[in-house]
């Protein structure tokens, strides 16, 4: 007996990832730090790493020490950052593991500086220049460095801030980016390399630094532009695809899906095995949401339900139980369902659900 395939599947082509890191790297001329918290924004943090881990990287960007010991537990050599303040729980591991933290509070300063007694703990600090989710602010900078230079458990590597708006306001932006410029040209430097990093995706498509060495790409690396039109020299990293399980000759007035949508003519609808269930997001009912089926863009029928979603496929007569759906890829933009859906692409990617079975494609060699 063969074991059946999965009715809903994401392949995740892991050429496109590394092509997308080698424009981050050419867009930036600086080191990139990868970020692949939340599975690697869906893709799969492991595998996703393990193809990271070859690239020579500084650091691979995690949410939490959660994240961070599952790089240590897959092998991953590349040293886990923790973007954000860290719980006092999670500490000690941290500072045992040599993950490296960024500092937001004196209270984190103080703790890593007792944790790190014996063997100094290396951390960035981290400045809040727009963003207001911690990191010092600029007129406690100069604090900040004062309490560092009485803390020899703690030996500061690096610099860093976050930017809230870089896809929506570049006035704002360029404005932060000249703070943070300032800001980092007024702290003493150890010996040593020093990272100092600002830009995220948009971030380091669309802006300078004359101090940065390092950008924190995400969104970017998985093929996905926040900015229009820097589209076009990325390639989308998942396609999430389905099958059609039945075909149907429904007459015009028949209702579809829950709700009932009554269809305004003769219509042949086509069921795919892949619904909210899978993260296909159920805001997309009713937004003139197409599927790629069979080299055509099909319109989804009524309300997308939690295990199947009904497309209309009455312009291909030879459509049958079996047939490959793509829901979003390179055809169709993951960027443009978040917007007919109402959210954004980080989240539909985050959303896909465990149920939904990656599949990975890598280069031929
Ligand atoms: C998530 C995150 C990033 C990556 O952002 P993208 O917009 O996906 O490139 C960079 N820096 C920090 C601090 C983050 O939390």
């Amino acid at each position: 007996m063969t074991e059946s395939p999965p009715r809903a599947w994401a392949e995740i082509d892991l050429a496109a990832l590394q092509d997308n890191l080698r424009v981050a790297r050419e867009q930036s001329g600086q080191e990139v730090m990868a970020v692949i918290k939340a599975g690697a924004y869906g893709h799969g943090l492991k595998r996703v790493s393990q193809v990271l881990d070859r690239e020579n990287l500084p650091f691979l960007g995690v949410a939490n020490a959660g994240e961070a010991r599952q790089l240590f537990e897959a092998g991953i050599q590349t040293r886990p950052y923790i973007l954000g303040a860290t719980l006092p729980a999670e500490r000690e591991e941290i500072a045992t593991r040599g993950w490296t933290p960024c500092l937001c509070s004196f209270e984190e300063m103080a703790h890593f500086n007792q944790l790190g007694k014996i063997s100094p703990i290396e951390a960035h600090l981290a400045l809040d220049t727009g963003m207001g989710r911690g990191g010092f602010l600029p007129h406690q900078l100069g604090a900040a460095l004062e309490k560092l230079a009485t803390s020899p458990g703690i030996k500061l590597t690096g610099v860093g801030s976050h930017l809230p708006v870089a896809d929506e306001d570049p006035e704002f932006t360029r404005s932060q980016f000249a703070l943070f410029d300032s800001l980092v040209e007024s702290i003493p430097r150890a010996p040593g390399p020093f990272h100092v990093h600002l830009s995220n995706s948009a971030g380091l498509l669309a802006f300078k630094s004359r101090t940065t060495t390092m950008v924190r790409p995400g969104l970017l690396l998985y093929g996905l532009s926040p900015i229009t039109r820097y589209q076009e020299i990325l390639k989308p990293v998942m396609s999430l695809k389905s099958r059609v399980s039945v075909v149907n000759d429904l007459p015009k007035g028949h209702g579809v899906s829950y709700g009932r949508s009554l269809l305004t003519r003769d219509t042949k609808a086509a069921v795919l095995g892949l619904g909210y269930g899978d993260g296909y997001p159920r805001a997309l009912s009713g937004k003139g949401t197409q599927v790629l089926l069979n080299g055509a863009l099909c319109p989804l029928l009524g309300r997308v339900t939690m295990d199947q979603i009904i497309v209309d496929v009455t312009e291909l007569p030879d459509c049958q139980p079996g047939d490959e759906a793509e829901l979003f890829g390179p055809h169709l933009l993951v960027s443009d369902l978040a917007t007919k859906a109402g959210t954004i692409p980080w989240e539909v990617l985050t959303q896909i659900t465990p149920r939904v079975t990656r599949v990975y494609r890598c280069r031929v060699i």
